[in-house]
């Protein structure tokens, strides 16, 4: 592994950081930590705009979010050559440029939908109306995975539902976060949307802040836990989407090279930095050559490099932290007798590149099976019976997707009713769609986006009782 472990640091100072580009480690700029005065002016400016935003007739801030999909796609090729530069996914393939598609579909469908009143109960004593209201101001902490996709998940139903909303992005992805919200702002009112920056502690000043009356959250377990003590303060709403160790079975006499494709990319879509990624592959054993070499004839085929140029279809690790907590992954499972059945070719250059790798000879009770590694390396595990896939499957804190492959629907049905996830995929994995509820089982978090049931988790229920 030598030959990959050789990046330099990221440079922290005092009261900001720098961000980097990590393909080439240039360095992109400057981030502050904005200070707490700026936080409660923003706040107390997002309140006050948030009053005559609700005012407004549901049918013009449709229309403003409509125009705000647009304006998306006009910028699109600007924000995703700033998301490669920031974030590093390749603008080719399923990266940036699919990103920013991502960013105008899950725009336009909010606003195409509606969360009506609804009699919810009616004789001839009363008649009970429920109400989705706006909650207030929005808090939305958003990972550096997929840094505008994501923070469109947390905004756009926000607004749709008469919110306005404070974003802090991560730290590693703040330049390509605030390029897109200049280019919303050009089209929502005056301080419906801001942007804050900087690290942790500035999350977590706004999600304790008492004027907070929801949190969108998207980040780690152990962040997650934190946002919810936060919570305790200001009693905030919570929609919590932490991480995922999902869980894949190939059941057994399973014809791969029909699906080779989705099965590479459900494990190796944004460099595997994906949060519904498939991070654990059971086999059966008879099946496992076969699948070894199905991928690794597919991963040999897949270009990496910068994501700058267009011939590259997957690109660095997001940042250092990361970078050596992959390898350091890949080294512990090494050392304990695990085998690297495949690894792909790392690009002459600086940045954070850890190849395509499939690592077999892997069991439960490793760490590179047990945590979740949110990197391009792939534990493959035979198994001999099913209920041993499902139990192991189903042995973790985690439980945000899972899927089954198998020519036989029927049986793969069977075993998804079986699998503890919020979403089970059958012949696919994390592929998610705007009105598709999605959210996690377990440890992976809380609540749902997407979809009426998303709207609805940035409402507040609010229900007229009529005595007739
Ligand atoms: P992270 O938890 O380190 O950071 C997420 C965000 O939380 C960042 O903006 C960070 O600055 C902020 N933060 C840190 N400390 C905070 C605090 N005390 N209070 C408030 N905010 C704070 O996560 P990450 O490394 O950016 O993202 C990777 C993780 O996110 C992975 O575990 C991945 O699975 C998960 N993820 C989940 C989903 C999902 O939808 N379930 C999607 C993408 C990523």
């Amino acid at each position: 592994m030598e030959n990959i472990s050789a990046a330099p640091e990221t440079q922290i100072k005092e009261t900001s950081f720098l961000s980097l580009n990590p393909s080439t480690l240039e360095v992109i700029g400057e981030v502050a930590n904005t200070s707490r005065e700026e936080i409660d002016d923003k706040i107390e400016k997002a309140q006050k705009a948030q009053k005559r935003w609700a005012a407004r007739p549901d049918a013009e801030r449709k229309e403003i979010i409509l125009k705000v999909a647009e304006a998306l796609q006009q910028n699109s090729k600007h924000l995703a050559a700033w998301i490669t530069r920031e974030q590093g996914k390749p603008l080719s393939g399923p990266g940036a440029n699919f990103e920013m598609q991502a960013c105008v579909g899950w725009t336009q469908v909010p606003a195409s939908l509606d969360v009506p009143e609804e009699i919810v109960f009616e004789d001839e004593t009363r008649k009970d109306i429920l109400y989705r209201n706006p909650i207030g101001v929005v808090a939305a902490i958003a990972p550096w995975n997929w840094p505008l996709m994501i923070a469109i998940w947390q905004i756009i139903p926000s607004l749709r539902m008469g919110n306005a909303v404070v974003i802090k992005p991560s730290e590693y992805t703040t330049f390509c976060t605030q390029e897109m919200i200049k280019v919303i702002n050009t089209v929502l009112p005056e301080d419906i949307l801001q942007v804050i920056t900087g690290r942790g502690e500035v999350g977590s000043y706004l999600t304790s802040h008492p004027e907070i009356g929801k949190i969108m959250f998207t980040g780690s377990i152990a962040t997650g836990k934190k946002v919810i003590e936060a919570s305790v303060k200001n009693m905030a709403r919570l929609t919590l989407e932490c991480g995922g160790n999902d869980a894949g079975i190939i059941l057994p006499g399973f014809d791969v090279s029909k699906h080779i494709d989705q099965l590479f990319w459900a494990a190796f879509l944004n460099m595997g930095q994906t949060c519904a990624c498939l991070k654990r592959l059971y086999v059966h054993e008879n099946d496992y050559e076969k699948v070894v070499k199905a991928l690794t004839d597919y991963s040999s085929h897949i270009p990496m490099g910068d994501g700058a140029d267009e011939a590259s279809i997957l690109g660095p690790i997001q940042n250092k932290m990361q970078y050596d907590k992959i390898l350091d992954l890949i080294l512990d499972s090494e050392k304990n007798g695990a085998d690297v059945l495949f690894r792909g070719q790392k690009p002459d250059l600086e940045g954070y590149f850890i190849p395509v790798t499939l690592i077999g000879n892997v069991d439960n009770g490793h760490r590179i099976v047990d945590e979740e590694q949110f990197g391009p390396v792939l534990p493959i595990i035979q198994y001999k019976t099913l209920e041993e896939a499902i139990t192991k499957a189903n042995n973790s804190e985690n439980g945000l997707g899972a899927s089954v492959w198998s020519d036989d629907l029927n049986e793969a049905q069977k075993v998804a009713a079986q699998l503890q996830a919020g979403t089970v995929w059958i012949n696919q994995h994390g592929a998610i769609h705007p009105l598709v509820p999605f959210g996690g089982a377990k440890q992976s978090g809380y609540g749902v986006e997407f979809g009426i049931e998303g709207l609805k988790a940035v409402s507040l229920p609010k229900v007229i009782s009529i005595k007739k």
